[in-house]
């Protein structure tokens, strides 16, 4: 117990020192409570850093199996190193590939979007058949650090309000979708949860 908290916290401060964007502990409470309330046994991840937040799912319940995939190598073999540290490479398998080149055959309870932020919709979109019926797909950085909510003429980068619009786009998108019924959570950096009609 002692170890695997140790464990977490070099986990953390490894992604803090390298800037890994990993998700923040109210998020991560979320989708643990999520994954026990809904009885959830597979998930599949896009976009897995360092393999944190995989890894506190899989801690979550001994049936939960996590599929993640990674494009950075260095990030990927980090992962490796941090699932093999955790002794959860019969539960966590971790595909290094853009996802976008990632065929799956298997269905998955739980779709966790976590990767590039203007990519969401193709995504979704390209994995949803890989979702069971009734199943849900979780999108993080909705808020994307409070900038969604801000008028555009106040962020200066242009390549930043690009960003945003296609998160906003990403919102629209979801609450548009009438082959899901989509909840927003004001949670970490925002969270949605769409779940299959
Ligand atoms: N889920 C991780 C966590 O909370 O521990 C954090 C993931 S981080 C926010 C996003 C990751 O997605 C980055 O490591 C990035 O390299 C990866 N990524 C972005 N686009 C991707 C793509 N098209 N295919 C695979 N990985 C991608």
């Amino acid at each position: 117990m002692v170890e695997k908290r140790n464990l977490i916290r070099q986990m953390k401060e490894y992604a803090e020192e390298h800037n890994v964007p990993i998700m923040l502990d109210d998020g991560i409470d979320f989708l643990t409570t999520f994954i026990l309330k809904k009885h959830v046994c597979h998930v599949l991840e896009i976009g897995t850093a360092i393999g944190y937040s995989a890894i506190m799912m899989a801690l979550v319940d001994p049936n939960v199996k996590i599929t993640s995939i990674e494009r950075d190598n260095e990030r990927y073999l980090e992962a490796i190193k941090n699932v093999k540290a955790f002794g959860l490479e019969d539960r966590i398998t971790l595909i290094y590939n853009d996802a976008f080149n990632v065929k799956l055959d298997g269905q998955f309870d739980l779709i966790f979007i976590d990767a590039a932020k203007a990519q969401n919709i193709k995504f979704f979109e390209m994995f949803e058949r890989n979702l069971v019926s009734s199943g849900s797909i979780i999108t993080d950085n909705l808020n994307f650090h409070g900038l969604v909510q801000k008028n555009e003429e106040e962020i200066k980068s242009r390549n930043v309000r690009a960003l945003v619009r296609k998160i906003k786009n990403y919102i629209d998108y979801l609450k548009n979708n009438s082959q899901y019924h989509t909840e927003f959570f004001d949670i970490g950096d925002g969270i949605s949860v769409s779940t299959k009609k």
